[in-house]
């Protein structure tokens, strides 16, 4: 079955006991046992439940991926997969990962012993293999990147891992499974906060983790259970919602951000544009062989901090406010809002960049605001 099928149904047979065509909020929090150990597959709620079991195998399919593990969110995902890594070990990041990312690895994990490398986009997808070892366990990409929008050859950074025998974890988040799959491509995980794109909407916080290896997915349903960064079950229900529409949603979000970057390209006010569909960005080439679109969000600098900042309050149809991949334009100013925590990175983020999360409304009311905000 085609993608677009495969998000309506896979997971989601009409419910046996009334017909219910919708997926049931399972609101439970443990199921009654007919003898001792003798029960439908589920005991308690934190190992499983019926509506996360739906959305785990849904998403699961629409990454071309035997298994799927959902999480409270995206940072508990990625809690739970460096509960792969021991002390010692080193992960070996893209330096412009997400700043939450960056704070887990660097606040959290790097004082507790763990080892981090941080490379770009660029160094990963032309000479990995410089920089691993046997003491590597992950290889943690993202791509692409938030907000830079850099982009990382995902079969060339898994060659380089595997060689050492380290493990591949791509951040999928922004591409999403309709516009990327980086297992196809060779990671051995993929991740997502479901809270962007996959939800669409604006209204849960959610993560997720995929993979074929089935070791790997045994250990991860020990550690989603163990560790315990499970979603209720009307979360999991929103995620499921969002995602039978997101082919169609991805289309228009990918529609929308061409033409918001290319009107912003030729705008007076604007330094650069960083789109990976602008054949002027660096990762263009690796975009339009590994992506099936360029995606929906978009980065451009103009002349000064103050005034970057001045703008992203300025627009009236484009919100300010951090987050993104939901059905409304979103506006934000990266340095002091999502990406603070990596003010002191080497790589922090310029001042003068302002990041997009480019919506499902009408294209000409997204580039009149932009521009008259621009321009006042
Ligand atoms: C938002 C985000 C995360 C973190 O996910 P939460 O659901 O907010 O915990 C991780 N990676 C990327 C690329 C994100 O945009």
């Amino acid at each position: 079955m085609e993608f677009e099928t495969r998000a309506i149904h896979v997971g989601q047979d009409p419910d046996p006991a009334t017909g219910a065509i919708t997926t049931p909020i399972y609101q439970t929090s443990t199921f009654v046992q007919e003898a001792v150990g003798v029960h439908k597959g589920y005991d308690y709620a934190r190992v499983a439940n019926p509506t996360r079991t739906a959305l785990e195998e849904c998403i699961a399919s629409l990454e071309g991926a035997a298994h799927g593990h959902a999480f409270s969110s995206g940072l508990g995902a990625a809690t739970t997969l460096m509960h792969l890594v021991s002390p010692g070990e080193r992960v070996v990041s893209v330096n412009d990962v997400y700043g939450g990312i960056y704070r887990l690895f660097s606040q959290v994990y790097e004082p507790k012993g763990y080892r981090f490398t941080y490379l770009s986009a660029e160094e990963i997808s032309e000479g990995l293999a410089e920089h691993v070892d046997e003491t590597t366990r992950l290889v943690w990409l993202e791509t692409p990147t938030n907000p830079l929008l850099n982009v990382v050859d995902i079969r060339a950074a898994a060659d380089a891992a595997h060689a050492v025998g380290a493990l591949v974890v791509v951040d999928n988040t922004f591409a999403s499974p309709y516009l990327q799959r980086p297992l196809e491509l060779g990671a051995d995980l993929v991740l997502h906060s479901t809270t962007k794109y996959l939800g669409g909407h604006s209204d849960v916080v959610g993560g997720f983790v995929a993979t074929n290896d089935d070791e790997l997915s045994e250990r991860l349903a020990f550690l989603q259970k163990s560790l315990g960064a499970v979603p209720g079950p009307f979360d999991a229900w929103l995620v499921l919602r969002g995602v039978k529409t997101l082919a169609v949603r991805m289309e228009r979000h990918c529609a929308n951000a061409a033409a918001v970057a290319a009107f912003l390209e030729g705008h007076e006010r604007v330094e650069r544009v960083v789109y990976p569909g602008l054949p002027s960005h660096p990762g263009h080439a690796i975009a339009a062989a590994q992506m099936r679109d360029f995606g929906g969000m978009v980065s451009f600098q103009v002349g000064s901090e103050e005034e970057a900042v001045a703008l992203v309050g300025r627009t009236r149809v484009w919100k300010l406010a951090e987050s993104l991949g939901g059905v409304e334009s979103l506006i934000e100013h990266p340095r002091r809002m999502t990406h603070a925590s990596t003010a002191d990175a080497p790589f922090a983020v310029p001042g003068t960049l302002v990041r997009l999360s480019v919506g499902l409304e009408a294209a000409s009311d997204l580039i009149d605001d932009l521009d008259a905000a621009l321009r006042a």
